[in-house]
């Protein structure tokens, strides 16, 4: 398999994935990924796109009950 964007090799590497969303902002360093040697754009694998997303489920809710929390002076 080739890079979708350049069609430069793929090596077996780590690459950091960010996440912007709706009221946070994540960057997961050292996810493990194909890596394009030519224009070094990171390839995720199913697995880990997977598990990302479990992860930005479980933050989507705690963020809104972060929205729930009284403020009083
Ligand atoms: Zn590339």
């Amino acid at each position: 398999m080739n890079c979708p964007h350049c069609q430069g090799q793929l090596r077996a590497g780590k690459a950091s994935y960010t996440i912007n969303r709706n009221g946070y902002h994540l960057i997961i360093d050292d996810v493990p990924a194909l890596v394009c040697e030519q224009c070094q754009e990171p390839l995720f694998t199913e697995d880990a796109v997977r598990l990302v997303q479990q992860m930005i489920r479980s933050l989507d809710t705690r963020r809104q009950e972060l929205n729930l929390i009284p403020v009083a002076v």
